[in-house]
Formats: structure tokens, sequence, C-alpha cells
């Protein structure tokens, strides 16, 4: 059962559980498993949401039992989401699209940070760990609430959030600040996105093992680098697709395109792995916004982060360092760990490095790339409202414009299914300028002028979340994230 190992060359294999509880391997590599199971499509053709996760994860998460999964399964999903299909698919226009955003925090990171506590609490029975697990997690915005939802008050289990001062919507700060929970914590850094998630891996790079045995900690992460996080990922691939066969919107076998607004490569690599596992995907289209690094790797081959950071009204993907991206790379070079690795140190040393051709048509072969500006996003809302009456956030309008221009340049007329990763009310202020009109200073003014004009209604995971008194107000700078965690995590 002892299956996954690192993208970095470590030979040591480890189980699911070892891995989930791990989150990075000790040579700072990314778990990756071996082989892929096989997941046959027509017998499924029936199941539901949980029914799947059970098949897809039981299969693909060696080391755990049935038994442990549809526990895990069951208490991760369980009166949380308020769509009885958990992940519904809505035919809008000629796109589909994948509501992944129904959890508790109303973005896509609640599919998985449901069921991650619950494989980690699991884990730590399992193993019979004496130590406590402190979680330690940068966001962007979007997964420190959902991280923090889904730990809240899990036994053997802290968690530390950091997030950005600047470029998070007032909401998703509200949603952290507010949390309620004994074993959370949640704090501010003074930079971005990028500079909170290399603190983060700093620490554990550079964190003193005599530390932690001293005070019977030991460090995990609830970003898409665990494989807890990504497995429940490839779920939704599979319900989409069977969704869209019981529609009778394709044939079973046919090939169905994917439009994934794009950050940290962790929700599109799951369809990658979708893919491994048997899914007839047809491309993987990859959605940037103006933080193009990607559109321009999947072009040249080349991987160069030294550009301006920039801030853009889908927040979630202002990102320069997709840290999932390794794993495909260990896919694409053929699982040379030693080929991954000098290009992860290259990446610490200059910022960039380059694949080998053959690598990129592999990729090329499944993975298309595109960019939409913040105008373009806003554009793409107000057009499919007025035309359709559906609104998207911006996060799922970047991947919607991209789909559309793919389509336009690639004449590939294949269904596609766009993955919406945030509802709209996560971003009033964006979404209201986009539809043309006037935006009220105040955010619950904002989404209750939404609510007026869209006929839609306000999710419960947000309505009263700006008036909840605000538990945690710390802002650090990055260079003392370090001494933050050492203080946190000391035993008194
Ligand atoms: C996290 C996030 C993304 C990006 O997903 P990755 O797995 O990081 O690529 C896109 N949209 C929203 C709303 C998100 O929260």
């Amino acid at each position: 059962m002892k299956l996954f190992f690192s993208t970095r060359g470590d030979r040591e294999a480890v189980s699911a559980p070892e891995a989930v509880l791990r989150g990075i391997a000790p040579d700072g590599g990314l778990y990756v498993r071996g082989d892929f199971p096989q997941i046959p499509l027509g017998e499924l053709r029936d199941a539901d949401f949980c029914a799947l996760s059970r098949r897809i994860l039981g299969a693909f998460l060696a080391g755990y039992d049935a038994e442990e999964i549809s526990g895990c399964v069951a208490r991760g999903y369980a009166h949380k989401f308020d769509a009885p299909e958990i992940v519904p698919l809505r035919k809008v226009g000629d796109m589909h699209v994948v509501e992944l955003f129904h959890g508790p925090t109303a973005a896509f990171k609640d599919v998985a940070l449901s069921i991650l506590p619950q494989l980690m609490g699991c884990a730590l029975q399992k193993m019979g760990a004496e130590n406590e697990i402190m979680i330690l997690t940068a966001t962007s915005g979007d997964t420190g609430s959902a991280a923090l939802t889904g730990f809240a008050d899990v036994p053997g289990i802290r968690i530390l959030v950091f997030y950005p001062d600047k470029g998070i919507s007032p909401i998703q700060r509200a949603q952290m600040t507010t949390m309620r929970g004994k074993n959370l914590g949640v704090c501010a850094i003074s930079g971005n996105f990028d500079d909170a998630q290399t603190g983060v891996k700093r620490i554990f790079a550079e964190i003193s093992p005599d530390f932690c045995r001293e005070n019977r900690v030991a460090l995990s992460s609830a970003n898409s680098i665990n494989i807890g996080r990504l497995a429940p990922q490839i779920v939704y691939y599979f319900s989409a697709y069977l969704d869209m066969v019981r529609a009778g919107e394709i044939a079973l076998g046919e090939k169905l395109n994917f439009a994934v607004p794009t950050g940290n490569f962790g929700d599109i690599l799951a369809g990658c792995y979708a893919r491994e596992m048997g899914l007839p995907v047809g491309k993987l289209i990859c959605a940037s916004n103006a933080n193009n690094v990607l559109t321009d790797f999947l072009n040249t081959g080349v991987y160069d982060k030294n550009r301006p950071f920039l801030t853009t009204i889908s927040p979630s993907m202002d990102i320069l360092v997709s840290s999932n991206l390794e794993r495909l790379l260990y896919l694409a070079l053929d699982g040379d760990a030693q080929a991954v690795r000098a290009r992860m140190e290259q990446l610490k040393e200059t910022g960039n490095y380059s694949m080998p051709e053959a690598a990129m048509q592999k990729i090329r072969a499944l993975f298309a790339g595109g960019c939409a500006t913040d105008a373009q996003a806003m554009e793409t809302i107000g057009r499919v409202f007025r035309e359709t009456g559906y609104l998207m956030d911006p996060h799922t309008a970047v991947a919607w414009k991209v789909a559309e221009d793919y389509r336009a340049a690639s004449g590939d007329g294949a269904p596609c299914a766009v993955l919406s990763t945030a509802s709209p009310y996560k971003f009033p202020a964006s979404v209201l300028c986009a539809l043309g009109e006037e935006v009220p200073a105040d955010a619950q003014a904002q989404i209750d002028r939404m609510e007026a004009l869209s006929g839609t209604r306000i999710p419960a995971a947000l309505s009263g979340v700006l008036n909840r008194a605000v538990r945690f107000v710390d802002v650090i700078a990055p260079e003392d994230m370090m001494a933050y965690v050492l203080g946190k995590a000391a035993r008194a």
C-alpha cells in the first residue's frame, strides 16, 4: 500500500495516510503515485457524488480501507453543501457550468477541504501519532476560510492561516477573521500571496526537528500540495462527465473539454489525474488572468516568474509560482525525479526553467492555455448575464472567456464544461461593476444589490459574515513568519 513517493527523487515510498499527514515530502517534493488505478465509467453511470467519492478516493488513496473512506466521505459532505448534488452541473448557453461553490464558504476549495480534515484525523488515529498536527496554510483568499471551516474543532489538529493583507475581498477577509473554533489562528502578511506561500514553504524546510520533538508538534499543509487535497478534486471531473451523459449531452466515451480558472494548478491537475484514471477528457483549458505565467509556459516551454505580480479582480488566481505544476512536470518527464529536482532548484535560484520539447509536446496534447484581462472578464460577466441570465464570478469568467477564445482559435467543437470556482456573491463589487451598476461603498449593500438584480439568493455561507465580530487582527512582515509560528507552536 506504500504507493506514494516524492517528485524529487526520495525513493522512500509511503502510504496515502502517511502522505496526507506529511503534506510535503522530506526532500521538499510533492507526493505522487507511480501508477493510476482505472475507474470503470460504465459501472458508475448512476453513482451520485458521494458514491463516486468512495469509489475514486478508495482506489486512489491506497492505505485507507473502504470503511475509513466511507466514514470520511459521510462526515465530510453530509449537510455541508447547499445543493443536494454537492457539485451541480448547469447548461448555460453553449457551455456547461460545473458549480463547485455550494460548500460552507462558497468557493471550490470547500469540495476538497470538507474531506481533507477527515482524512487527516483518520490518518492520525490509524498511525497512532503522538504529536499534535499543526496545519500551516498560505491563502490567496479562498483556501483560508475553507480550511478553517473544515478543520475547526477536529481533535489533535491545530491550524494557522496566513493571508496577504492586500488583494483579498472584504468578504473573504471577514470569513477568516471572524471564524470560531478553539484550534484556529489567522494572521495577515504585509505582502502578496507568493510572499505568504514562500514563507510557509520556508518554515516547512527550516523548522528545527528538535523544536518539533520537544513541543510534540508536527507540521503539515492544507494547500493543494497535499495529496489528500488533490484527490477529492478528481471526483468532480467524473461527476460532471456522468451528469452530462445522464442529461444526454454526450455519449459515454465521448470526449469532454474542461476550462479551468487556474492559480496553483491544483484544480486542473486533478483533471489530468482523472484522465489518467480513464475519464475521456479532451482538452484541459488552463485559464489565467493577467498573471499569465502558465499561458507563456504552455506556449514557450519556459516557466519564468520574473515578472511583475499583478493584482486583479480574480485574486485567487494571482499567483506566479504554481506549486502543483511540479506534479505535471513529473508526469511529462516520465517520472525522472532528478530532472524535476533540477528544474525546481533552478526556479528557486533564477526564477525560471525550461522543459525539453518532447515533454512539452506531451503537455500540449492535453493542455491548452490562455489568459483574460480584467476588462475581458468583466465584459464576459456582463454579456453572459444579459444573454442567458446566468451570473458568474470573475474567476469563472476568466475560464469562460478563455474557453471561447480556444474554441474560436482551434475549431475544436467538443462540448466544454467550465469549472465555476466561486459564488459571484464573494466578489460583489467587481460583479456589479461588470453589470454596469453603481457600486455601493458598503460590502453588505453590494451583495443586497446583487441579490435584487440577479434574482438569485445570497448563499447561506455568506449572509451575515460582514456583521460578525472580528477575532483575528495580527498583521506581520513575511520575514517574521517563522518566529510567529514558533510562538504559536510552543507548548505552554
Ligand atoms: C483557488 C481558486 C482558484 C485556483 O485554483 P488552483 O487549484 O489554485 O489552480 C480559482 N478560483 C477560485 C475562486 C479559487 O478559490
